[in-house]
C-alpha cells in the first residue's frame, strides 16, 4: 500500500528512524558496554550480556493500542527492511539504520492449526508455528537476520575493517549464519566450527554452499563453543552464537508473531519450545515480556520448555522443587535424535534462570515449565505430526512429544491452545527418518521403529519389456496392489 493511503496519524511512524539508545548490559554485574566495541560477554565478570535500550521509556509513553495499529498496518507497507522481523524495529534493534538491513524473506512464518484427527490423538487442539519456512530451514535466520545486519552496519563505520564472522554449531546457526554472511559479500568473511560428524548432510552442505570456512573438530557441540570462545577473546571476530545478544533480540520477533496472529489477546495461550542452547526458550519469554511492559499484550501465555532424556540439564534444574535448592549442573549428553538440541551445558542458562524468574513474577509459578521426553516420544510425535501434513523436524516433534507429556502432567489444561514451535524443515533432519522407516537406528538412541508409522518405497517390476504391453502391466500391478475399482460408464 502506498504511504498516502495509510492513516494519516500513523504516516511519520510507518518509516521508523533509528532512536534507541542500546547498550550491552552485564547480566551478573550490571555494568554497560558500547555496542560498537565486538564484546559477548562482560571483560570485567564474564557475565552474560543482555541488550538494553536506555531510551525504553520513550516506546511506554504510547499506549499499547498505538503499538497494535502500528505493527498491524505496517504489515502492508511494501519496505523490504520492514517486511521481515524489523516489522517490529522500534522493539528489536532501534539503532539500525534501515539501509543496513538484511532482509533474506526470514520471519512471519505461518501458524498452521492441527486438523481434527491430529488434535483427537494428542487430546487437544494446536498449532504449529512453522519456523523451517525461514530462508535456511530453522528459525536461527530470526537471529542472524537482526546480528548481521547490526554488524552490517558495524563495518560501514570508519576504521571498522574487515570482520570475520564465526559460530560454533549444532548445524542450523552455520547454515544461517553462513547465508547471511554470504549475502553481505566483501565485508565480512564467514567461518562456522561444528562437532565432526555430528551435523546431519544437509546442515553441512549449507554452510559449504554458501561459500564459508568450515572448520570441523572432534567432540560435541560444547567442545566447539569453548574453541570460538577463546578466539572471540583474543581476536578481532564477531561471534555469531546465542551468547550474541542481537541475536535473541532477533528471536524476539517469534513472540510477537504469535501476538500478532492471536490479535494481541493471549489468554489461555501457551507456547511450546524445544530447549538447546536455551537461546530461543529465552528470547520467547523476553519477547512477550517486552510486549507486557508496553501493554501491547495484557496476558502472557504459558512457557513450556522441551528437553530429551538424552540431554536434559535445563530439566533437571527446575525439576527441583524447592528454589533454593536448585543448582544447575551441566549434564554429558547421549545421541540425540533431536541433534539441534543436544546440549549438555547451555550457554543462555543464566538468562533462562532471570527471565523465569520475571515471568513467573507477573503471570504466576506455573507460567513456565520443562518437561523431559523420550527419544522414542521424540520419533513418533515427528512421524505423527507429518502424517497429518506437517513439516516437522526432530525438534518440532519434540514439541509434540512434550505437549503430550504436560497434557499427561497436567501443566496444561485442554482449553489452553499451544502453539508449538516446529523450529527447522524435516528435510534437514531426514536421516533420523529414513534410520526410523529402515530400523537402522543405533542402539544408543533407544528408538524401535513401530509399524504403523514405518514406510518405504516399493519397487514393482514390469513383467514384460514391450513399450505399450509395459505400461499398462504396470498400470494393473498398481490397481490390483492399492485395489482401485474399474472406472464406470454412466449412460445418459
Ligand atoms: C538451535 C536449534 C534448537 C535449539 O534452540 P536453542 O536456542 O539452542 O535452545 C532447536 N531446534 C533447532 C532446529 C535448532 O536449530
Ligand atoms: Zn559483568
Amino acid at each position: 500500500m502506498k504511504i498516502a493511503e495509510f492513516p494519516e496519524d500513523l504516516r511519520p511512524h510507518l518509516i521508523p528512524a533509528p532512536t534507541g539508545d542500546m547498550v550491552y548490559r552485564c547480566l551478573e554485574c550490571g555494568a554497560e558496554f558500547d555496542i560498537t566495541e565486538l564484546l559477548y560477554t562482560c571483560p570485567q565478570c564474564r557475565g552474560l550480556f543482555l541488550l538494553e535500550d536506555r531510551a525504553a521509556a520513550r516506546l511506554a509513553e504510547r499506549p499499547g493500542a498505538f503499538w497494535r495499529r502500528l505493527f498491524d498496518y505496517r504489515r502492508m507497507l511494501n519496505l523490504p527492511a520492514l517486511k521481515g522481523i524489523f516489522l517490529y524495529y522500534e522493539l528489536i534493534a532501534p539503532v539500525i539504520p534501515l539501509d543496513d538491513i538484511i532482509y533474506l524473506g526470514e520471519g512471519h512464518t505461518p501458524q498452521v492449526a492441527a486438523n481434527e484427527q491430529l488434535a483427537a490423538e494428542v487430546g487437544a487442539p494446536f498449532y504449529f508455528k512453522n519456523d523451517g519456512q525461514n530462508p535456511s530451514a530453522s528459525f536461527k535466520d530470526r537471529g542472524m537476520a537482526a546480528a548481521l545486519s547490526y554488524l552490517n552496519f558495524l563495518v560501514r563505520q570508519p576504521g571498522a575493517g574487515r570482520i570475520l564472522a564465526i559460530c560454533a554449531s549444532t548445524g542450523d546457526t552455520s547454515a544461517s549464519a553462513a547465508l547471511y554472511a554470504a549475502y553481505l559479500g566483501e565485508k565480512v568473511a564467514s567461518a562456522v566450527l561444528l562437532p565432526h560428524g555430528k551435523v546431519t548432510p544437509q546442515q553441512l552442505a549449507q554452510p559449504l554452499g554458501s561459500g564459508a570456512k568450515v572448520l570441523e573438530i572432534p567432540g560435541v557441540f560444547d567442545d566447539c563453543m569453548k574453541v570460538v570462545e577463546a578466539l572471540a577473546d583474543n581476536y578481532q571476530v564477531a561471534l555469531l552464537n546465542s551468547k550474541n545478544p542481537w541475536r535473541i533480540r532477533g528471536q524476539e520477533s517469534y513472540a510477537y508473531e504469535i501476538a500478532q496472529w492471536f490479535d494481541y489477546d493471549l489468554t489461555k495461550k501457551a507456547v511450546v519450545v524445544p530447549i538447546g542452547n536455551a537461546g530461543n526458550i529465552t528470547a520467547i519469554m523476553q519477547g512477550f515480556l517486552r510486549l507486557h511492559d508496553l501493554n501491547i499484550i495484557e496476558q502472557l501465555p504459558r512457557i513450556l520448555g522441551v528437553q530429551s532424556r538424552h540431554a536434559d540439564p535445563v530439566f533437571r534444574y527446575y525439576a527441583e522443587a524447592d528454589k533454593s535448592k536448585r543448582i544447575f549442573r551441566p549434564v554429558a549428553v547421549q545421541p540425540s535424535v533431536a541433534q539441534a538440541a543436544m546440549i549438555g551445558n547451555p550457554v543462555s542458562m543464566p538468562r533462562v534462570i532471570r527471565l523465569a524468574e520475571e515471568y513467573t513474577r507477573r503471570a504466576g509459578e506455573q507460567s513456565v515449565a520443562v518437561v523431559q521426553v523420550t527419544e522414542q516420544e521424540i520419533m513418533d510425535s515427528m512421524l505423527l505430526a507429518n502424517r497429518h501434513g506437517h513439516i516437522a523436524c526432530t525438534q518440532g516433534g519434540e514439541s509434540l512429544a512434550g505437549l503430550r507429556a504436560a497434557l499427561q502432567l497436567k501443566l496444561l489444561s485442554r482449553n489452553e491452545v499451544p502453539v508449538l514451535d516446529a523450529t527447522a524443515h524435516h528435510l534437514k533432519f531426514i536421516g533420523f527418518q529414513q534410520m526410523y522407516f529402515e530400523n537402522s537406528f543405533p542402539p544408543e538412541f533407544e528408538v524401535t521403529p513401530k509399524a504403523e508409522y514405518q514406510n518405504r518405497p516399493q519397487l514393482l517390476t514390469p513383467k514384460t519389456e514391450a513399450p505399450e504391453a509395459k505400461t499398462a502391466d504396470l498400470a494393473a500391478q498398481i490397481a490390483a496392489l492399492l485395489g482401485l475399482t474399474p472406472k464406470t460408464r454412466f449412460k445418459r
